[in-house]
């Protein structure tokens, strides 16, 4: 039984506790990889850097968005967070086939991105609140987030929508 553990980044791996949960996924013997809608390769930027670490250590694929008009295009769709969601599921289809995978869960604080892989049929867990205390018992964890990249990004696609990736 393969299991992968694929994580966004933004309000997600930059929660201050992913570490637990990262730590879950290796104690259940699960790969890591990054599924992030950043267009840049290897940015783990506000990450921890021990789970910056452990994703290198282990070689995590790392899937980003290249190009978001490309996105757009490719998924027949006006709209760049529907372009986001689809390429994220196809990434995740690609980690599954590539990696011969039984099981692939995924991580991502945005619905519409944990609705469109759960209709492709992957476990998902949607962290909400920038935590994942309600996918998982953590007690007293807490529940800060570091700055996303997207803040900072004079692209920004949260002007447009008020959304985050
Ligand atoms: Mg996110």
């Amino acid at each position: 039984m393969r299991c992968l553990c694929a994580f966004d980044i933004d309000d997600t791996l930059t929660c201050d506790d992913a570490k637990q949960m990262v730590q879950r996924c290796q104690d259940s013997n699960c790969d890591l990889a990054v599924v992030t809608a950043r267009n840049t390769w290897n940015d783990y930027r506000y990450v921890d850097s021990e789970v910056e670490a452990t994703f290198r250590q282990q070689g995590a694929p790392y899937h980003y968005l290249l190009d978001r008009r490309a996105a757009m295009k490719a998924h027949n769709t006006d709209d760049l967070f529907t372009a986001i969601a689809r390429t994220k599921t196809m990434q995740l289809k690609e980690l599954r086939d590539k990696g011969g995978y039984d099981r692939v869960l995924f991580f991502d604080d945005q619905l519409l991105n944990v609705q469109e892989a759960q209709r492709a049929g992957f476990e998902t867990m949607h962290i909400r609140g920038c935590g994942f205390g309600d996918v998982m018992d953590l007690g007293a964890s807490s529940r800060r987030c570091r700055p996303a990249y997207w803040r900072e990004d004079g692209e920004s696609p949260v002007k447009r929508g008020g959304r985050r990736m």
